[in-house]
């Protein structure tokens, strides 16, 4: 499998192409801002995109889901626990001057925790974390997990945004499903650099006890 980690945007977010090598297919997740880096990407790998999947629908993390909807017009998925809060974007944007305005993307259908996502002959878990928004979800393939804003380097998501809940479920949420997972399990975040199940264990203060 390969994965391509595309960071930009005002906010530094990471989107993710997550491609299966043998049969050519891939998903985007979470296409942000860098829309021109996204396209470059995409044009110049020999990967098909056939969906888009998000971990969460904040900003910086769907700003780029309508062009790419259109420009390869393929359907686009969230867990039904954060269209409330894609419903509030245009609201959203508007406390970030800096952002351009984001053309709100229709859905086309929800993903659902235990949920079979498959790319090719590649198949993944969709877990729900909630926490940081109500339906945040993350995608383990074999050895990776695609956090989005639930576990960082050393650090957890915030819960004060739009679906933020409780420091409480967030650390509860990311404890139960995703630290059981192997340590050596890669773990790729929406912003900053990748780790590990075992370090953040291990290291990470707020997932201590
Ligand atoms: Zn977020
Ligand atoms: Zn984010």
């Amino acid at each position: 499998m390969i994965i391509t980690c595309i960071p930009g945007g005002i906010f530094m977010e990471n989107c993710y192409i997550v491609g299966d090598e043998a049969s050519g297919e891939a998903i985007l997740v979470d296409p942000g801002e860098q829309i021109n880096e996204i396209r470059e990407e995409i044009n110049s790998s020999e990967l098909k995109i056939t969906k888009i999947v998000n971990t969460h629908t904040h900003l910086d993390h769907v700003a780029g889901v309508q062009t790419f909807k259109k420009e390869l017009g393929i359907p686009f998925y969230i867990h039904k626990e954060d269209q409330p809060v894609l419903d509030v974007l245009t609201e959203a944007t508007k406390r970030y001057p800096g952002f351009e305005f984001v053309e709100k993307p229709d859905v086309d259908g929800y993903v659902e925790d235990g949920e079979t996502l498959t790319i090719g002959n590649l198949k993944g878990q969709i877990l729900h974390v909630p926490g940081h928004s109500w339906g945040h979800v993350c995608f383990v393939f074999d050895g990776h997990i695609i956090a989005g804003d639930t576990v960082f380097a050393g650090s957890v998501g915030r819960v004060d945004l739009t679906g933020g809940t409780s420091m409480e479920e967030l650390t509860g949420s990311i404890k139960k499903k995703l630290l059981v997972l192997p340590d050596d399990y890669q773990i790729y975040p929406g912003h900053g650099p990748s780790t590990t199940v075992g370090i953040e264990k291990q290291s990470n203060p707020f997932l201590q006890g």
